[in-house]
């Protein structure tokens, strides 16, 4: 088993820092605090294209090497967080797309999803259904061939500015989680009303609550059916959770990317910041410290790296909720670490790690929080659930 990048990896990964450090880190200096806009984000998605982010071949769809896209993550996320939240999003919601929508549906979307002409978005979780999204209550009723849409989708990555929301509704009540199903809902075509909601960090990365009042989309909107029996319609639920697996490695490597961006900064500062006569990195509890940090990294970045293998090979659900919690966990410690390395100067705003600690704490709650994580894990290993 060998755990280093190939060659043509470490490359790839080479190559990517020198662009992402000369084109996008100013970039993230600028932006990636701040609320943002679908028209600022739609330039720099495409900026990213070259590299292999956003279009289809995203984790979903197997991609290429899964250890290039662990790479592109980590870069990224290292670089300009936010934007690799947007990118991973839109890549999702395009794979879901690219397998399972109406043949004329997938012909008219994915281009211009994949080219970053437009950003999509994947919406579940309600108000009232969070960590248990069989409870969704968001109703999809048939009229003739079209169906109407009506509820509030919550904390939904990308929504304020997403051009085509996935969303995912009950269409008959009485059938429970079999009665779900998929709907691409494109907002031109079908507007709905959207809101940010402010928060803590990845700001750049918008979280936001979207309303569907008789929102009509055509039934030809309905994902799955359509290419093979296999994506039914009625998978709409089990495709979800599938999901949940892909979004949750990807989760983990963008916390990677936080984590040794708070890691660098802090490293370089305790080999220059003088304490006691010599560099604060020679007295020993700093050093610890340092130690600490590079190792929560490599353990979170293995894991990580092991979910996206396991993936590729089919479904790896206890492999990508390891890698989920403990990526995740680790980034805020990390970030947390920092700034104690740091002092003061580690809190100032004007300093990248404080921000990393905040961007960091996003990453416990979606795709599962740390808690729900945990229980499929001991869920998997036992055999008994502990969830309900
Ligand atoms: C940055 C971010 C991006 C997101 N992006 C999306 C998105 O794109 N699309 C989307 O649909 N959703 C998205 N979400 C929503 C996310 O999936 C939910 O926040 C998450 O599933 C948790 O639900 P909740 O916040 O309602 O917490 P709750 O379910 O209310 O949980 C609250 C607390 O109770 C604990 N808890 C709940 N049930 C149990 C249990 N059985 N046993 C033990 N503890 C339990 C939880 O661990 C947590 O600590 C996003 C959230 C965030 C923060």
């Amino acid at each position: 088993m060998d755990f280093d990048l190939t060659e043509e990896q470490r490359m790839f990964r080479d190559s990517l820092r020198k662009f992402l450090d000369a084109e996008v880190r100013s970039l993230d200096e600028r932006w990636g605090d701040l609320e943002m806009t679908a028209e600022r984000a739609k330039p720099l998605l495409k900026m990213l294209i070259p590299w292999g982010y956003v279009g289809s071949e995203g984790i979903l769809a197997g991609g290429s090497d899964p250890i290039i896209r662990c790479v592109q993550s980590e870069e990224l996320s290292a670089t300009f967080p936010g934007l690799a939240g947007m990118s991973g999003i839109t890549s999702g919601s395009v794979s879901l797309i690219a397998a399972n929508a109406h043949p004329d549906l997938a012909e008219r979307l994915v281009a211009p999803l994949s080219q970053g002409d437009l950003i999509g978005c994947i919406a579940t979780t309600e108000p009232e259904a969070g960590s248990d999204p069989s409870g969704i209550r968001s109703r999809a009723e048939r009229k003739g061939d079209h169906w109407v849409i009506n509820g509030v989708k919550s904390w939904i990555s990308n929504g304020s500015v997403a051009d085509v929301a996935v969303v995912l509704a009950q269409t008959d009540p009485a059938q429970g989680p079999a009665g779900f199903r998929q709907f691409v809902v494109e907002r031109q075509k079908s507007p709905f009303e959207s809101r940010e909601i402010p928060t803590i960090g990845l700001r750049s990365f918008p979280t936001s609550e979207l309303f569907f009042n008789d929102v009509e989309v055509p039934d030809t909107n309905v994902l799955g059916g359509w290419n093979s029996e296999r994506a039914a319609p009625e998978r709409a639920f089990q495709r979800t959770l599938q999901m949940f697996s892909h979004a949750r490695a990807g989760t983990g490597m963008m916390a990677v990317g936080i984590a040794r961006c708070a890691y660098e900064t802090a490293l370089e500062y305790v080999q220059i910041r003088r304490q006691f006569g010599k560099e604060i990195i020679r007295h020993q509890l700093v050093a610890a410290m340092i130690a600490d940090m590079a190792t929560e990294i490599d353990a979170a970045r293995l894991l990580c790296h092991r979910a996206y293998l396991a993936l590729q090979r089919g479904r790896a659900d206890v492999e990508a909720s390891m890698a989920k919690w403990y990526a995740t966990e680790a980034a805020v410690k990390v970030a947390s670490t920092a700034i104690q390395c740091m002092g003061a100067n580690g809190l100032a705003t004007e300093n990248r790690v404080e921000r990393c600690l905040r961007d960091s704490r996003m990453l416990t709650m979606p795709d599962g929080t740390t808690q729900i994580q945990k229980l499929i894990i001991s869920r998997a290993l036992t055999g008994r659930s502990a969830i309900r």
